[in-house]
Order: C-alpha cells, then structure tokens, then sequence
C-alpha cells in the first residue's frame, strides 16, 4: 500500500505509536520509516540510545520509547522527513507536534499555517509557536506547531496560506537533487511516464531508488494530463529491490 500510494496505513501507524500514557509524560520520538532502505544517520544522531544501531543497514530503526527524551536531533538528521517529535503534555487540551520542513520560504513564529494529514489533506489552520534552523550545515528546519491534541498523532505536514510552491527551489528527488521545475519542463517538452524522466534526469536514480520522488513525478504527470494519479503508468521494478552486499552472492545465499 505504502508503495503504491505513498502513505503509511493505520496498521503502519500503529507500530509506531507510544501508547497514551507515555505520549503524556512529554515529548517523544514518532519515527514513521517503514520502507527497508539503506540508512541508518538517525541511529548515529541519537546520543540518549533511544535508537537502536541496525545490525544490517537496511533495516528499520527500533526506538525505546522510555530512553528517548524528545530532544529532536534525530529529527533534523533524518534524510527521508521521516521523524516528528509529540508533546501531548503540552497542556490539556493542545499538543505540540514538531515537523521537519525542507521548504522556502521559512514559516515564521506566529504564523498561522495549514496543518496537513500524511496524505496532504488539510486539517485546520494552527500556529507556528517555534522555528528551529538546523544549523549550518544541516538544511532542515524544524517547525513547532500547536495543534488539538486529538490531532498530535495525525498532523505531519504543513502549508503556508500565503505562498505558491516555488518549482526551481522545490527539490523533488532528493538524491540526485532534481527540482520541480526541472520535472515539469520535461514534461511540458513530452516526457509522459516515469521511466522516461528518470531516464532522462535520473530522478529515481539514487540510493532510494525512487521511493521519495516516484509518487511526486506521477502527481505531475496525472496533473499535466488531467487524469487520476492511478492511471500514471508505474516504473517496473526488478530484483533486487534493495541493496545487497555482495558477500551475500559469494557466499551462495
Ligand atoms: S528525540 Fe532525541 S532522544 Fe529521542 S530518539 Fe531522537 S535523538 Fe534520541
Ligand atoms: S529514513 Fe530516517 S528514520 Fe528511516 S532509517 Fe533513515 S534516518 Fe532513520
């Protein structure tokens, strides 16, 4: 399902929830990674030993959920936007839910912006109550939201009210750094399946192997020519699907 449409189910979900209790004690790890890719910079970052090391790089990162203490650094360090951190003991009846963002131009605190659902549906307008830059070398900001606290576990994105996206900054493949802009002029000079544009701009080429970019180029494609992203023909996809060290061939595996 992930594959397919980009967002994780509710059993995904579930995985990964703390139970209510510890979401009340205070701020915590939500680390929403469920595709077996080669990474692991969020087991590095962790200096508490909240994240378990990875016996094998392509697998999922473990949290212990009572070693954790919510700080963020993982966050800022996690290449797929794939942690957030919850304070559901915010108050009682709000939460904060602190969100990666890879975006121009930066949300200002005390900005009202829109909160959006992991399949981008909007789910109100909330108030930025902290921006934390991730320093010099690392680009990405964290965002502090102050959202309902029946919303701490479904808000994971968010979009300013006033901005247009803007297609020359926006990267859409982030591992061969390939922007919005480029994808749409390439499907504007006829480029009409995915296959063709990584072709083309090796969008997908990468160590992920298209997993961040894929679903983007087909929304592209499915608004270019008006019909459902369903309809955009898929890439094929071959073994292996993951890296695989090649140990494992000469030992006949
Ligand atoms: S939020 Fe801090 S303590 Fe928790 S897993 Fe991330 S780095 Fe570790
Ligand atoms: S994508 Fe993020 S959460 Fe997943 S393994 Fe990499 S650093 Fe960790």
């Amino acid at each position: 399902m992930l594959n397919k449409t980009g967002v994780p189910t509710l059993e995904d979900i579930q995985t990964v929830s703390p139970s209510e209790e510890r979401l009340k004690k205070g701020p915590v790890a939500i680390i929403e990674c469920f595709q077996e890719i080669p990474c692991n910079p969020c087991t590095e970052a962790c200096k508490q030993g909240a994240i378990r090391p990875m016996e094998d790089i392509n697998n999922l990162p473990k949290l212990d959920l009572d070693k954790c203490n919510g700080c963020g650094v993982c966050l800022s360090r996690c290449p797929g936007l794939a942690i957030f951190i919850v304070d559901a003991s915010y108050s009682d009846t709000e939460a904060i839910v602190r969100i990666p963002y890879e975006y121009y131009p930066v949300p200002q605190v005390g900005e009202k912006v829109v909160g959006l659902n992991r399949a981008g549906d909007e789910l109100g307008t909330f108030e930025v109550s902290k921006v934390q830059s991730g320093g010099q070398k690392n680009k990405t900001y964290t965002i502090w939201l102050i959202v309902p606290q029946s919303l701490a576990m479904e808000v994971r994105g968010l979009r300013l009210r006033s901005t247009e996206i803007q297609p020359k900054e926006t990267i859409v493949c982030r591992c061969e750094d390939i922007t919005l802009g480029e994808i749409q002029a390439l499907i504007k000079e006829g480029y009409s399946t995915i296959d063709e544009i990584k072709r083309a701009a090796r969008a997908g080429m990468g160590p992920c192997q298209g997993r961040t970019c894929r679903m983007l180029i087909a929304q592209e494609l499915a608004k270019f020519y008006s019909i459902p992203v369903g309809e955009v023909l898929m890439p094929t996809f071959r073994p292996t699907v993951k890296p695989v060290k090649l140990g494992t061939y000469a030992g006949g595996e």
